[in-house]
């Protein structure tokens, strides 16, 4: 089909997207896969369709490439990322120009995949070299064992992205992966192969070897199991079904992997809340990336006291958005990514009201601004009996329900399958953070809906429950992608019975040992 010439921004034509896609390493010689811009529903190119022999090769140059990638040291490494920071933030606006292309979200969402990989590269770039690091164990007994343990890395990193956030999902998990001296192969979806095709090239500038960073595209059942069965870790980010058929896989293979899985994330409002920070802070959480965020909030609950106040602000200022198409700053809300998700999120509300849920705004698709475009939507009266109450829609609507207590908003909160992130907003931050402790969620947000955790690259961040297995961000998230190896030295004696010494003596002296340790923590 021909390129549509309007579908494209300013500093993104058919002619650079065809160059890219003939760099994916795969045989010619089946049919290739079209990607439309859902802003207007236009195609904008092709993308192979790579075989299992195709990644099978990919990965097979990646593990060539790799050994002479560890053999840099982490600083070397760190060098090359940081070069890297540097060229995604003067790259800016042609990467923003991609995403938006192939995703349709506003420009501001697509400035926080920009921030986001920036971010990641230069807090990894400095902390690697210490993460990495070797350090001294305790031997059995002191002075007698030197024991040390080193990290190495796993070989080939596979990552499966998704399509929502198509620079950071497709890079940020894999600049851990690099800097711990492996080497990566990425599947992106292929509704947004772009985005990683153009990173891909943004590393090599920095100088990581051209197999030690390989993208495949092409469809998840071929090219993504295809990958999980042919790589030494497997980092996937997508839905809760594909990520439980992934876990299959690996652990069919014996190989480790880290599930970056749906949510049904709660922001809870309590009594004692900044009403208009509140609502502020739900419109982000609710409505960024048109609610196509995995972070993002679904399901409100508002202490009773102040939920008419609430709801008040909250509806004027959903009102207020600009769901628009452009590849400026003005609109506040995009588009949905394609057919599949205005269907879902279509369907959600629809059976949400059918069994008595009421629109207080939004609820309506806007085929007049594009084909995929949905209004911003609040509901109220969502009772159990309707999908949207526990599935994930992935999609702007949010469900405000009213509760009588915070033990209430906790509990319900907590009544879900997942547990990826949370939001509590409350004027007393102390106790915030106490009722934050009690919410099962990998990441929980006081006075905040998803940044200020999301951001604190330093820490941890994943899903509990359904939401997940393992975490992306700080020192977990890179010492995912290594195997310990502890080497130890026997320096003097020995831990076993020595020559002529009677095995009951032998005994006896080491409990004595043993207690004797017990007793000297300073020794222990
Ligand atoms: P998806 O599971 O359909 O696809 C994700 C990726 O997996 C795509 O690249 C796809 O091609 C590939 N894939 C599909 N089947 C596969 C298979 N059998 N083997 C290997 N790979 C396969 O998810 P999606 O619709 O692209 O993304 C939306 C979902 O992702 C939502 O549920 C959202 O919550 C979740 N998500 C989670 C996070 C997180 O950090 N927890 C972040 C973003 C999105």
């Amino acid at each position: 089909m021909k390129p549509h010439a309007d579908a494209f921004p300013a500093r993104v034509g058919p002619d650079s997207l065809s160059a890219l896609s003939a760099t994916v390493p795969a045989g010619d010689d089946r049919p290739g896969i079209e990607v439309e811009a859902p802003y207007s529903g236009a195609p904008i190119g092709e993308i192979p369709a790579c075989s299992r022999a195709d990644v099978d090769a990919a990965v097979e140059r990646a593990r060539d490439a790799q050994p002479s990638w560890a053999d840099r040291s982490a600083a070397e490494r760190a060098e090359v990322v940081s070069r890297f920071h540097d060229l995604v933030l003067d790259r800016r606006d042609e990467l923003l120009d991609v995403i938006q292309l192939e995703s349709a979200k506003a420009r501001i969402d697509a400035f926080e995949e920009v921030a986001d990989v920036a971010s990641t590269a230069r807090h990894y770039a400095d902390r690697a070299p210490e993460y990495l690091a070797s350090e001294r164990r305790k031997g059995a007994f002191p002075l007698m064992t030197r024991t040390v343990e080193h990290r190495r890395p796993v070989g080939v990193v596979g990552v499966v992205s998704p399509w929502n956030y198509p620079l950071t999902l497709a890079v940020s998990d894999a600049i851990p992966a690099l800097l711990a001296g492996n080497a990566v192969v990425l599947k992106p979806a292929s509704e947004t192969p772009f985005a990683a095709l153009s990173i891909r090239d943004l590393l090599r500038t920095a100088g990581v070897p051209e197999a030690a960073f390989e993208v495949v595209t092409g469809t998840g059942s071929e090219a993504g199991g295809a990958l999980v069965d042919a790589v030494d870790y497997v980092c996937f980010t997508g839905s809760t079904e594909t990520g439980r058929a992934v876990a299959r896989r690996a652990g069919e293979n014996l190989v480790d992997c880290s599930l970056e899985l749906g949510g049904k994330n709660p922001l809870l409002v309590l009594g004692d809340a900044d009403l208009d920070a509140a609502a502020a802070g739900a419109v982000r959480g609710c409505f960024a990336n048109a609610g196509q965020l995995c972070l993002s909030m679904e399901r409100l609950y508002v202490h009773r006291d102040v939920r008419d106040p609430f709801l008040d602000r909250f509806v004027r200022r959903t009102r207020a958005l600009d769901l628009a198409a452009g590849y400026d700053w003005t609109p506040d809300v995009g588009s949905l990514v394609g057919s599949d998700q205005l269907e879902k999120v279509e369907a959600h509300v629809d059976d949400a009201v059918e069994k008595g849920a009421d629109v207080v705004t939004g609820g309506r698709a806007r085929p007049d601004i594009g084909p995929y475009f949905y209004e911003p939507t609040v509901l109220t009266g969502v009772t159990e009996e309707m999908a949207l109450a526990r599935e994930e829609t992935f999609g702007p609507v949010v469900a405000v329900t009213a509760v009588d207590s915070a033990d209430e908003a906790i509990e319900r909160a907590n009544d879900s399958e997942y547990g990826l992130n949370a939001s509590v907003w409350t004027e007393d931050a102390e106790r915030g953070r106490r009722l934050a402790r009690r919410i099962d969620c990998g990441t929980v947000n006081v006075n905040d809906a998803y940044a200020a955790a999301w951001a604190s690259t330093d820490a941890p961040m994943g899903g509990m429950k359904d939401s997940g297995l393992g975490r992306r961000h700080g020192r977990q998230g890179l010492l995912r992608y290594t195997e310990s190896q502890t080497v130890a030295e026997q320096r003097a004696g020995s831990l076993h019975p020595p020559e002529g010494v009677p095995k009951g003596w032998y005994a006896k002296g080491m409990t004595l040992a043993l207690r004797a340790m017990a007793r000297l923590p300073g020794v222990r």
